[in-house]
Protein backbone atom coordinates (compact mmCIF):
# COMPACT_ATOMS: atom_id res chain seq x y z
CA UNK A 1 0.00 0.00 0.00
CA UNK A 2 1.04 3.14 -0.83
CA UNK A 3 1.12 5.96 1.97
CA UNK A 4 0.41 9.25 1.91
CA UNK A 5 4.09 10.36 2.72
CA UNK A 6 5.42 8.64 -0.41
CA UNK A 7 3.14 10.88 -2.17
CA UNK A 8 4.37 13.44 0.25
CA UNK A 9 8.02 12.47 -1.27
CA UNK A 10 6.93 11.68 -4.72
CA UNK A 11 5.73 15.65 -4.87
CA UNK A 12 8.29 17.19 -3.21
CA UNK A 13 10.85 15.37 -5.39
CA UNK A 14 9.36 16.00 -8.42
CA UNK A 15 9.21 19.84 -7.38
CA UNK A 16 12.75 19.72 -6.81
CA UNK A 17 13.59 18.19 -10.08
CA UNK A 18 11.44 20.60 -12.03
CA UNK A 19 13.32 23.52 -10.54
CA UNK A 20 17.00 22.07 -10.80
CA UNK A 21 15.84 21.16 -14.71
CA UNK A 22 13.95 24.43 -15.47
CA UNK A 23 15.01 27.09 -12.99
CA UNK A 24 18.44 26.37 -11.80
CA UNK A 25 19.69 30.23 -12.84
CA UNK A 26 16.85 31.30 -10.95
CA UNK A 27 17.44 29.56 -7.05
CA UNK A 28 14.95 29.01 -4.24
CA UNK A 29 15.13 32.41 -2.17
CA UNK A 30 13.11 31.71 0.55
CA UNK A 31 11.41 28.77 2.29
CA UNK A 32 9.26 27.09 -0.86
CA UNK A 33 6.94 24.14 0.66
CA UNK A 34 5.16 21.93 -2.11
CA UNK A 35 2.53 20.16 -0.59
CA UNK A 36 -1.03 18.40 -1.92
CA UNK A 37 -4.02 20.80 -1.43
CA UNK A 38 -7.49 20.23 -1.52
CA UNK A 39 -9.36 18.28 -4.22
CA UNK A 40 -10.60 21.08 -5.56
CA UNK A 41 -13.48 21.51 -8.70
CA UNK A 42 -11.88 24.45 -10.24
CA UNK A 43 -8.41 25.08 -10.15
CA UNK A 44 -5.49 22.04 -10.37
CA UNK A 45 -3.21 24.15 -7.73
CA UNK A 46 -1.81 27.68 -6.01
CA UNK A 47 0.67 29.37 -4.58
CA UNK A 48 0.41 31.72 -1.52
CA UNK A 49 3.15 33.34 0.65
CA UNK A 50 4.01 31.29 3.65
CA UNK A 51 3.08 34.00 6.49
CA UNK A 52 4.98 36.83 4.53
CA UNK A 53 6.71 36.07 1.21
CA UNK A 54 10.00 36.87 2.59
CA UNK A 55 10.00 34.45 4.60
CA UNK A 56 8.55 31.43 2.69
CA UNK A 57 6.42 29.84 -0.14
CA UNK A 58 3.55 27.08 -0.39
CA UNK A 59 2.82 25.40 -3.87
CA UNK A 60 -0.35 23.50 -2.97
CA UNK A 61 -1.36 21.12 -5.62
CA UNK A 62 -4.73 19.36 -6.13
CA UNK A 63 -4.81 16.00 -4.53
CA UNK A 64 -6.96 14.61 -7.00
CA UNK A 65 -3.66 14.29 -9.34
CA UNK A 66 -2.51 11.81 -7.35
CA UNK A 67 -4.75 9.55 -9.04
CA UNK A 68 -3.07 6.95 -11.86
CA UNK A 69 -5.96 8.29 -14.22
CA UNK A 70 -4.31 11.35 -14.46
CA UNK A 71 -1.10 11.86 -16.81
CA UNK A 72 2.30 12.41 -15.27
CA UNK A 73 2.52 15.26 -17.58
CA UNK A 74 -0.53 17.05 -16.57
CA UNK A 75 1.38 17.15 -12.72
CA UNK A 76 4.42 18.45 -14.17
CA UNK A 77 2.35 20.76 -15.96
CA UNK A 78 0.33 22.14 -12.83
CA UNK A 79 3.75 21.94 -11.22
CA UNK A 80 5.63 24.20 -13.88
CA UNK A 81 2.33 26.61 -14.01
CA UNK A 82 3.15 27.29 -10.08
CA UNK A 83 6.90 27.62 -10.34
CA UNK A 84 6.45 29.64 -12.64
CA UNK A 85 4.35 32.35 -10.55
CA UNK A 86 7.26 31.74 -7.83
CA UNK A 87 9.97 33.05 -9.70
CA UNK A 88 8.01 35.61 -11.58
CA UNK A 89 7.45 36.51 -8.17
CA UNK A 90 3.54 36.54 -7.22
CA UNK A 91 3.88 34.21 -4.10
CA UNK A 92 7.31 34.55 -3.37
CA UNK A 93 10.01 37.34 -2.84
CA UNK A 94 11.05 37.35 -6.60
CA UNK A 95 11.32 40.33 -7.96
CA UNK A 96 8.05 41.29 -9.66
CA UNK A 97 7.75 42.34 -13.36
CA UNK A 98 4.61 42.33 -14.33
CA UNK A 99 1.12 43.41 -12.16
CA UNK A 100 -1.07 40.45 -12.74
CA UNK A 101 0.39 36.55 -12.81
CA UNK A 102 -2.07 35.65 -15.69
CA UNK A 103 -2.43 38.64 -18.22
CA UNK A 104 -0.41 38.76 -21.62
CA UNK A 105 -0.40 34.92 -21.35
CA UNK A 106 3.31 35.35 -19.18
CA UNK A 107 3.03 31.51 -17.89
CA UNK A 108 2.72 30.16 -21.19
CA UNK A 109 5.63 32.70 -22.76
CA UNK A 110 7.95 31.67 -19.64
CA UNK A 111 6.68 27.78 -20.15
CA UNK A 112 7.99 27.76 -23.53
CA UNK A 113 10.80 29.60 -22.86
CA UNK A 114 11.93 25.88 -21.16
CA UNK A 115 10.70 23.91 -23.93
CA UNK A 116 7.06 23.25 -22.07
CA UNK A 117 5.01 24.18 -24.98
CA UNK A 118 4.22 20.68 -26.00
CA UNK A 119 3.50 19.41 -22.61
CA UNK A 120 1.27 22.57 -22.03
CA UNK A 121 -0.61 22.20 -24.46
CA UNK A 122 -1.43 18.13 -24.65
CA UNK A 123 -1.81 18.95 -20.36
CA UNK A 124 -4.41 21.39 -21.63
CA UNK A 125 -6.03 18.99 -23.99
CA UNK A 126 -6.04 16.52 -21.25
CA UNK A 127 -7.71 18.75 -18.74
CA UNK A 128 -10.35 20.39 -21.04
CA UNK A 129 -11.23 17.09 -22.24
CA UNK A 130 -10.84 14.92 -19.21
CA UNK A 131 -11.54 16.94 -15.65
CA UNK A 132 -14.52 17.32 -15.53
CA UNK A 133 -15.57 13.64 -15.99
CA UNK A 134 -12.89 12.46 -13.94
CA UNK A 135 -13.87 15.15 -11.21
CA UNK A 136 -17.36 13.64 -11.38
CA UNK A 137 -16.53 10.36 -11.14
CA UNK A 138 -13.98 10.39 -8.43
CA UNK A 139 -16.40 12.10 -6.05
CA UNK A 140 -18.36 9.29 -6.04
CA UNK A 141 -15.43 6.84 -5.24
ZN1 LIG B 1 -1.81 30.49 -12.29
Amino acid sequence: MVSSQDFDKFLAARAAALVRENFSDRGITNLLVVKWGGKWRGKLGHIRPLENAEYGSVIEINSLLKSLEVPEYVLDYVLMHELTHYFQGFGSNHTRKHKHPHKGKIVEKELARHGWEEITQKAEKWIKENWKDFFKNSRMN
